[in-house]
């Protein structure tokens, strides 16, 4: 999940660790969570299983990224907001809204400005 480096400070001051324990950047210059190399899950997702549908609870759940919030509504390549066709839990959702596309662009953007 890519986040603001505002968001990774945040989570850095309330959880106590470095960036680097819990971020990596891609080639854009964007911070992204890690994974864990067990699970294959965020890092801050509490679970013991690699399932991709396993339960688990977020240990951040009250400073999580804009971006896990609005999940699973995601931006698609022509920037249209829609379900991510890999969340495992898809139903339920009410259908994505221009709004959640203006917003989701807006946190892209700043991510891009390394905000
Ligand atoms: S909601 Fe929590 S566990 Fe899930 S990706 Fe975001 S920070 Fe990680």
């Amino acid at each position: 999940m890519p986040l603001t480096r505002e968001e990774a400070a945040k989570i850095a001051r309330r959880t106590g660790k470095d960036l680097a324990a819990f971020t990596w950047e891609n080639d854009q210059g964007v911070l992204t969570l890690l994974n864990e190399a067990s699970t294959r899950a965020c890092t801050f997702l509490l679970t013991d299983s690699a399932e991709p549908d396993a339960s688990g609870l977020c240990s951040i759940y009250e400073f999580r990224p804009k971006g896990c919030r609005m999940y699973p509504v995601v931006l698609n390549d022509e920037d249209h907001a829609v379900v991510d066709e890999e969340c495992p839990h898809p139903d339920g959702f009410e259908p994505p809204s221009e709004d959640d596309a203006m917003v989701l662009l807006n946190l892209e953007e700043r991510m891009l400005r390394g905000g």
